[in-house]
């Protein structure tokens, strides 16, 4: 028995499909057999060279399949189902010991599928079992392999503007929220705020293109606001702050996107005391500028995030085995076609998520 990978073997070009012997796990660790393993717009910075990650490594971070090899009395078993949590630490650090691996008190980042092999391959080795999360029966397995990172990236944004909209929303019936970007992770974005944010506070998506508005309305959200390139900035601002309601402001925002121009709308779009939520990777070698006086006149919060914790991700494991929480279009690719559709996602032209099939 073999496993298959696709290894990145020079920036930019294409992958090369290697064959070794299938791994056992390490003490400690497991061994995963891959079902799913979805394709991220991160993948496309890793395979370009814009992330640092060593050569010939197996990209491929949204890792779901069933448990192949692992230590006996583990919690787990051989046939699990499971999605992987691929953002490993020191294991012994204080954080990783609360699952808090992404923070690791050593600076230590077991990261697979960006530091070590990931899940363009049929079989991944897990260096932790702790790191994996049980897949309940009611979640699908290609959704599963989503969860790690573009659901809980969008989970841990609505998380960090909870605490302010909760505030507010003590205090008048009349709240809304904005979030910034309608694809995967806007979608995601849109449930979740509808789910965890106090009932009947307004859930408001903006985005550049009215098909993915279509797709935000029947995620739920409650207005929809066309930020094409021919709507300038003034026009734009003064439609949020109308589609805000009462308060006439967005009382927290999160941009998926996160260029100068998004950046600059929102500081507007805030209330005093708001909360702006960083989270969007485009704006690539670009920078924001924020009016100082202004910014601490308004007592505005500013906060960022990669991805989430451990225990984040069980939590919205659970939340999506509930029912409530529908994910985005999800198309599957044979193992050998990563590399082209990977270009696809760099063009654009990729709908909801694209994941490989094992
Ligand atoms: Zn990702
Ligand atoms: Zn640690």
């Amino acid at each position: 028995m073999a496993r298959r990978s696709m290894r990145l073997v020079e920036y930019g070009k294409p992958f090369q499909l290697t064959k070794e012997e299938v791994p056992t796990a390490p003490k400690g660790g497991a061994v995963v057999k891959t079902e799913y393993a979805g394709m991220c717009h991160s993948d496309v910075l890793i395979m370009d060279g814009d992330f640092p990650m060593p050569l010939n490594t197996v990209m491929g971070h949204e890792i779901a399949g069933t448990v192949h090899d692992i230590e006996p009395g583990e919690d787990l078993k051989v046939g699990d189902r499971v999605a992987v949590y691929w953002q490993g630490g020191c294991g012994e650090c204080s954080r990783c010991e609360v699952g808090e691996t992404i923070a690791c008190l050593k600076d230590i980042k077991r990261h697979l599928g960006a530091m070590e092999d990931g899940g363009f391959s049929d079989y991944v080795i897990v260096p932790d079992t702790r790191l994996l999360v049980k897949v309940p029966d009611t979640v699908a397995m290609d959704t599963a392999c989503l969860l790690p990172c573009s659901g809980l990236t969008a989970y841990n944004a609505v998380c960090k503007m909870l605490p302010t909209v909760q505030d507010f929303a003590k205090h008048t019936a009349d709240c809304a929220v904005l979030l910034v970007g309608a694809g995967g992770l806007g979608l995601w974005g849109v449930q979740f705020a509808k789910q965890l944010l106090p009932a009947g506070v307004r859930v408001i998506s903006a985005d550049v293109d009215n098909v993915k508005l279509a797709t935000a309305r029947e995620a739920g959200c409650d207005e929809a606001l066309l930020w094409g390139k021919d709507v300038d900035d003034d026009t734009a601002v003064a439609a949020a702050k109308k589609a805000c309601g009462g308060l006439g402001a967005a009382v927290a925002a999160i941009d998926f996107v996160n260029v100068p121009e998004t950046f600059g709308r929102i500081e507007k779009i805030l209330a005093p005391g708001g909360m702006h939520v960083l989270v969007g990777l485009l704006g690539v070698g670009a920078s924001g500028s924020v009016p100082l006086m202004p910014y601490v006149l308004n007592r505005h919060q500013m906060t960022s995030l990669l991805m989430g914790s451990l225990p984040q991700l069980k939590d919205l494991m659970a939340l999506v085995a509930q029912g409530k929480i529908k994910p985005p279009p999800i198309s599957h690719h044979p193992l050998e076609n990563v590399y082209d559709v990977l270009q696809d996602l760099k063009a654009g032209k990729v709908e909801g998520r694209a994941v490989v099939k094992l």
